[in-house]
């Protein structure tokens, strides 16, 4: 099978939105009139940001909920997409289960597969997403404003315990470890949410490298500091009490552990009420976990209302531990 056949077998439909799909030098997107675009590009590498050992269809899921869940962040609404692929030779049973498991995902949001690249290379997969967002009504990381309340949605932490287990430095029961793994491998991108908090959220971002770190970029982007009571934290976490590790173990899991695609998000206090209705309304649970404050730094706090050495790192590829 060459090049073009694949394309046509595994990446081609009829579009929905766009005015133009597959087959022509571009793809054509019109945006109605008051939207504004949003563009977001991730590249997932194998051995960086997956396992050999991951199936194909969670693959294709996970390459577009990864990008998903920067829509998200911003509170816009999928519309298109496009996937650049490096592929080491055409294997029709793989692309065929990696299709089957991205189609399913841009179905759920009725987003369009509107063009690519398609390449030899060892496997990358590149995805570039866009969707619509009423003009200035984007969440940004910059309006996190002091005395805001901090949440974050779902679950933070088992993500990253899965790959601790996978690298043999943790172990679970099989039970713990399956519904891990499941939320490293198939992530629910936190769509409705994102687009539930537009007018009542201050700032947001995705965690995607670990709360710490992402939380940081909030509070640097709005020159603010934040207090964060890390009981709150743990509690997100699905498989805490079932994985039958300590404490000091699960908290980093949780802190910055990276690869949750959850939201991390700010609002005012009089929104409480509206909060709890955004999250009833997208059919997930959200977690306030601290504050903002004005002194730009972030101080984790005990149950007892002590501060806690912050000795939490995020992931950076670039940096050496
Ligand atoms: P060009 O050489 O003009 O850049 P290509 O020959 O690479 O275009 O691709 C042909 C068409 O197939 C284009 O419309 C392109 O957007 C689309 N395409 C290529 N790879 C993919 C892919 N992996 N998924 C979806 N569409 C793709
Ligand atoms: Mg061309």
């Amino acid at each position: 099978m060459g090049e073009f056949d694949l394309i046509e077998t595994f990446f081609k439909r009829p579009p929905r939105h766009a005015t133009l799909g597959v087959g022509d030098d571009c793809a054509l997107l019109a945006v109605k009139s008051g939207q504004q675009l949003a563009i977001s590009s991730d590249m997932l590498v194998e051995g960086r940001h997956f396992l050999s050992t991951v199936s194909p269809a969670h693959l294709g899921h996970k390459a577009l909920a990864v990008n998903l869940s920067d829509l998200a962040a911003c509170g816009a609404e999928p519309k298109a997409f496009l996937l650049s692929l490096a592929l080491p030779e055409v294997q029709p049973q793989w692309l065929a289960e990696f299709s089957k498991g991205l189609w399913a995902l841009a179905d759920l949001y009725q987003c369009d597969l509107i063009g690519g690249d398609t390449t030899r290379g060892p496997l990358n997969i590149c995805i570039t997403v866009m969707g619509e967002v009423p003009a200035y009504q984007a969440l940004l990381r910059r309006g996190a404003q002091v005395g805001d309340d901090i949440y974050v949605s779902g679950h933070l932490g088992d993500a990253r315990l899965a790959l601790e287990v996978f690298r043999g430095h943790l172990s679970v029961p099989q039970s713990v470890f399956d519904t891990a793994r499941l939320r490293m491998e198939k992530p629910t991108p936190q769509v409705a949410l994102g687009m539930a908090l537009r007018g009542l959220a201050h700032a947001a971002a995705d965690i995607s490298d670990g709360l710490l770190g992402d939380l940081q970029h909030i509070l640097k982007a709005s020159g603010v500091g934040a207090e964060i009571h890390i009981a709150q934290v743990l509690s997100t976490m699905a498989c805490a009490k079932s994985s039958g590790l300590p404490e000091e173990v699960l908290l980093p899991l949780c802190l910055s552990g990276g690869d949750d695609y959850e939201l991390v998000f700010t609002a005012p206090e009089h929104q409480r009420g509206a909060i709890v209705a955004a999250s009833e309304a997208a059919s997930t649970h959200v977690t306030r976990i601290g504050k903002i404050i004005a002194s730009p730094q972030l101080t984790l706090l005990d149950s007892q209302g002590s501060s806690v050495a912050n000795t939490f790192s995020s992931f950076d590829h670039f940096k050496t531990p």
